[in-house]
């Protein structure tokens, strides 16, 4: 017994102000379609999902997929069995408008033709020949309360009983660690290197698939719930599976990267307050390598063709950039960080593998300055408006078991900077000088030596003295 299609229709239509979306109303039967075809819709609604719909009686019977048709058997997504859709859906692309049920863009993501083996009320066999997608799926349902219980629909899962379609597909690590570059001097030939600026920020890897990304820091720390405008990065890729390289930075006014920003984000983990201050100090997702590409694993292949093939994925806008890279001219390159203040640049040979958890010599990275840890053993009061507070670091080297002082830093800190430090630095206050021969420069109030500070310089002098120190921030981990 079939329920006339106006019935069925009854959902559909009751979901809806048919005057204000452009989706099709419920017309009179569509005549002579013959049953069989099928469409699946990429759905950017305020969750991405996908939506398969079968056309069975004169409707098309419908499931939203959250994570998109399965490409392999190991693992079966949720597909929420939805109210039945009108034959014209089968066609139906464009913008719901804002307010509307389901607002967003809906794109055809497959369509095609299907054979049923099953069509009962709590299980689907289907084979689908789509342009995108052929094979055997089993629809099962897995919850029985559905909509009564207040529920969207009725929970089923989708599987794929096939082998998978492409029989090279390759699946997606679920880690890797990111390759490193060796410390150096610019290549004596340019030839066959890359030049690309570095960026100073924290390394991350955005695992993305079905839609959802997944940031990872270095040995698998996951780093999405403290850089939610990474989450973005999932509908900007649809169906396409994607892991990226590349650092998370947060830009100054100036438009360069600032490691002292980006600190008031690295330590948040309260959802609340990474959102509010996320809109204080955006992060940018600088993007320089991609290592794994719908079903590919792209490790083996020249850093050129890895390149290649990200800035083809035509990722623009959003929290993310795919800066420029620079084949031949190095020398140029690190001239126009060191005229911008940035920190350096990196040298990529282009016919290099990427190698996961390792430095290489493939990858140099050539800095403008000088950069060291150093210990902070004591501050001195400022002048003008630091007066009586935090002015500058005094900080030392560890030298055979000594603190050796190397030199007072003053620059390089913002007011947010001085205040945090001066709090982290007050309880550490002691008598003398924690430096060796009791040196240090004279007025300063000594600390037990635990903290350390990023520091960046031009040279040393004769004495061993920082020329030209600028604080880069505090030393984490
Ligand atoms: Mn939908």
């Amino acid at each position: 017994m079939t329920p006339p299609r106006e019935k069925k229709l009854g959902g559909y239509r009751a979901k809806r102000d048919l005057d204000a979306t452009p989706e099709p109303s419920v017309g009179g039967r569509s005549e002579g379609a013959g049953e069989g075809r099928f469409v699946v819709q990429e759905h950017h609604a305020r969750s991405l999902h996908w939506d398969l719909r079968l056309e069975r009686d004169g409707v098309l019977v419908s499931w939203a997929v959250p994570k998109g048709i399965p490409l392999d058997s190991k693992h079966n997504h949720l597909a929420v069995h939805v109210e039945d859709h009108p034959l014209e859906y089968l066609d139906f692309h464009g913008e719901i408008p804002a307010g509307n049920y389901g607002a967003g863009i809906v794109k055809i993501w497959d369509r095609g033709t299907y054979e049923a083996e099953k069509f009962r009320a709590d299980e689907v066999i289907v084979r689908l020949h789509g342009e995108r997608v052929s094979g055997r799926y089993a629809l099962f349902r897995t919850d029985r309360r559905g909509r009564s219980q207040g529920g969207d629909g009725e929970n089923w899962m989708i599987h794929r009983m096939d082998p998978p379609q492409d029989p090279e597909r390759e699946p997606m690590p679920e880690q890797l660690e990111p390759m490193l570059a060796h410390r150096g001097e610019l290549p004596a030939e340019a030839d066959g290197w890359a030049f690309e600026v570095k960026w100073d920020g924290v390394r991350a890897l955005a695992f993305v698939e079905a839609g959802r990304a997944r940031m990872c820091g270095r040995r698998g720390v996951v780093l999405t719930g403290r850089y939610p405008e990474m989450r973005a990065l999932g509908p900007a890729l649809g169906s396409r599976e994607a892991i990226l390289d590349g650092e998370l930075a947060a830009f100054d006014g100036a438009g360069r990267p600032s490691f002292q920003l980006l600190q008031r984000r690295m330590h948040l983990d309260s959802p609340s307050v990474v959102r509010r201050v996320a809109t204080q100090i955006p992060v940018v997702y600088v993007i320089f390598d991609l290592l794994y590409l719908d079903g590919r694993l792209l490790l083996d292949s020249p850093y050129s063709e890895r390149r290649a093939a990200l800035e083809q994925l035509g990722l623009a806008g959003g929290a993310w950039t795919i800066p420029a890279r620079n084949v031949g001219d190095g020398a140029a390159l690190l001239a126009a960080t060191r005229e911008q203040g940035l920190e350096g640049v990196v040298a990529k040979q282009l016919d290099s593998r990427y190698l996961p958890g390792r430095r290489s010599r493939a990858w140099v990275k050539v800095k403008n300055a000088q950069r060291e840890t150093l210990v902070i053993g004591g501050w001195l009061a400022g002048e003008g408006t630091r007066s009586g507070r935090l002015g500058a670091l005094a900080v030392g080297r560890p030298e055979d078991g000594e603190l050796r002082y190397v030199g007072r830093v003053g620059t390089g800190f913002d007011e947010s900077e001085l205040r945090r430090l001066g709090e982290l630095l007050a309880p550490l206050e002691r008598a003398g000088s924690p430096f060796a021969g009791r040196g240090g420069p004279k007025g300063a109030h000594w600390v037990t030596p635990s903290l350390r500070a990023e520091v960046e310089y031009t040279e040393r002098t004769s004495s061993g003295l920082l020329r030209h120190p600028i604080y880069r921030g505090l030393h984490e981990s």
